[in-house]
């Protein structure tokens, strides 16, 4: 059971974005942003792979603490 309705723990917001919490396979999608330059960041915009978008969202490699 889900817990009280509050702030979207990491995992929903994984869950959310990637479709899953398998933190392998979402290494995996942010290697290939990395490999390509870019890297989403947590609200969706396109950012480099150790950048913030310009709403302040870091990308998901700073956000999962990959750099
Ligand atoms: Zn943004």
């Amino acid at each position: 059971m889900k817990q009280a309705i509050g702030k979207p723990t990491l995992e929903d917001e994984l869950q959310q974005r990637f479709g899953t919490t398998d933190f392998q396979e979402i290494e995996a999608t942010l290697m290939e942003w990395d490999n390509d330059g870019i890297c989403e960041a947590t609200d969706g915009c396109i950012v480099e792979p150790d950048g913030t978008c310009e709403h302040g969202c870091p990308s998901w490699l700073i956000r999962l603490g990959f750099i």
